[in-house]
Parts: C-alpha cells; structure tokens; sequence
C-alpha cells in the first residue's frame, strides 16, 4: 500500500434530489468509523441544485462538495440558464469537473474549456479536468496525441499550480463496465504526467486520477497501478454501498 493522498471523486451527474443526502451520510459515517482515513480524499461532485443543501447539511469536514461544469464568464453575465465559478464557491463547491466528455459531446470545444478552468481557478475552486480519447481515436493508435492536444489546448502554464488535477477518461470505458489493460493504462498515465511536464516546462507531476467503468470489481486491478492518483466514479457513485464498496475493496 502506498503513503500517498488518493482522491476518491464521485461524479453524480443529473442524478439526485433532496432525499440523495442519506448517500452522502452513509458515506461520512463509513468515513467515520474508518481509522488512518487521512490519506484518502473524497469528493462528491453533485447537481448544483444540491450544493447548498448538502453543504448545510453536511457537518463534517471528512467530505468535500464539487460542481460538475460552469460557464467560462467568471462572475455574473447574461447567460441564460448558466451557472457561473464565483456562484458555485459561494454555495460550497471547493472542487469543479470541468472538460467532461458528455460536454464535449454537446459542442464545448479545448478553447472553452480553458477559459473554464481559468475562471474555477481564478474562483479557487480545485479543477479535475478531463482527457481521454474516443473508442474510433484508439483504434487508429491516436490515443497520445488525442491526450497531447487536450492538455496543451485547454490548459495553461500560468494556471498549473497544486489546484489542477487531471482525470483520465477513456470515452469508450465511461459506463460501458470495460477498462483499459493495466499496462496500457499504467502506460498512458506515466505518459500523461511526463508530457504534461514536458509542455510546461516544470519537474513537477500533475496528479492524475483514473475514471471509467471504477466499481467494486475493476478497483482490484486498479489499486495495483501506484501511477493512479485516485478515481473519478460515475454511477457507482450515486450508491452509498457501491462507493464504500470501491473505497474499501481499494486497501485489498
Ligand atoms: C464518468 O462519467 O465520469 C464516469 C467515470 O462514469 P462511470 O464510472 O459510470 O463509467
């Protein structure tokens, strides 16, 4: 077992109402009862119609609240429908999803996702970014210089302080219950942290989590690659037992 800080990010997507709090409440009460938590961080990354609720709620400081996008305008602006970096840290996010793949999908391009990850930083909030190629880019052995662009396109080398953290997402592994082979994930992600210095010029590795298809079964395999620096769990997040489950089959 490693010594290093590993972040257990749970991403609920547009999932969840005012009820979905007794999730999170399992969750710190695990939390809780678990002796030498320190070096595990979890994050919920919820609707934003929860943030407040949940961060009223939520006594403890064992679990952090994150958003899941914002609007690139920083503050407050004509936008209908948007919501901005500024309103979500004064409703309790501390960290924000931003560049996920289902955005992408719905038009957002490299250039606004920098302009992003420039507001939620500016607004101190911590950035999980993602990156990860389609299915049709890897099969044409695209998947390097897929991730290559990503990084060099929407991030910036004033902006990389300790607040980014990077999350590898294969497209074609989100929801689809298959996971990369662990030498090629253990591959990608040594080359996403020796590209990432190598672009910005700095000896410093970004931390860089794992996410598709991260259940109680794929994290056995997962767990052995000391390279990962956490998981972004999608829908076994929205089940207080199936996130324990992750979390505790991770010491095994
Ligand atoms: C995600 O959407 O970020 C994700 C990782 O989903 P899942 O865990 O459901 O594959």
């Amino acid at each position: 077992m490693t010594n290093k800080l590993k972040y257990f990010i749970g991403n609920w997507k547009m999932f969840g109402d005012f009820s979905s709090f007794k999730i999170i409440y399992k969750i710190n009460q695990y939390i809780y009862k678990e002796k030498n938590f320190n070096k595990k961080k979890i994050v919920l990354c919820v609707p934003n119609t929860l943030i407040h609720f949940f961060q009223k709620k939520l006594k403890s400081k064992l679990i952090s609240l994150g958003a899941q996008n914002c609007h690139y305008h920083e503050t407050y602006g004509p936008f209908t429908g948007s919501v901005s970096a500024s309103m979500l840290k004064k409703i309790g996010a501390e960290y924000i999803i931003l560049g996920h793949s289902e955005n992408r999908l719905e038009g957002e391009t490299n250039q606004i996702k920098k302009k992003k990850i420039i507001s939620a930083l500016n607004q101190k909030l911590h950035v999980i970014f993602c990156i990860g190629e389609t299915y049709k880019e890897k099969s044409k052995g695209k998947t390097f210089s897929i991730l290559r662009k990503q990084i060099k396109s929407s991030l910036n080398k004033k902006f990389i302080k300790n607040k980014i953290i990077l999350a590898y997402e294969p497209v074609w592994s989100i929801g689809t219950n298959k996971i990369p082979k662990k030498s090629v994930l253990q591959n990608t992600i040594k080359f996403i942290k020796k590209d990432f210095r190598k672009i910005f010029k700095t000896n410093k590795s970004p931390k860089v989590l794992y996410g598709g298809s991260v259940n109680h079964q794929s994290i056995g395999l997962l767990s052995s690659i000391s390279e990962i620096d956490g998981f972004l769990i999608g829908s076994a997040s929205q089940s207080a037992k199936k996130f324990i489950d992750i979390v505790k089959n991770y010491y095994k």
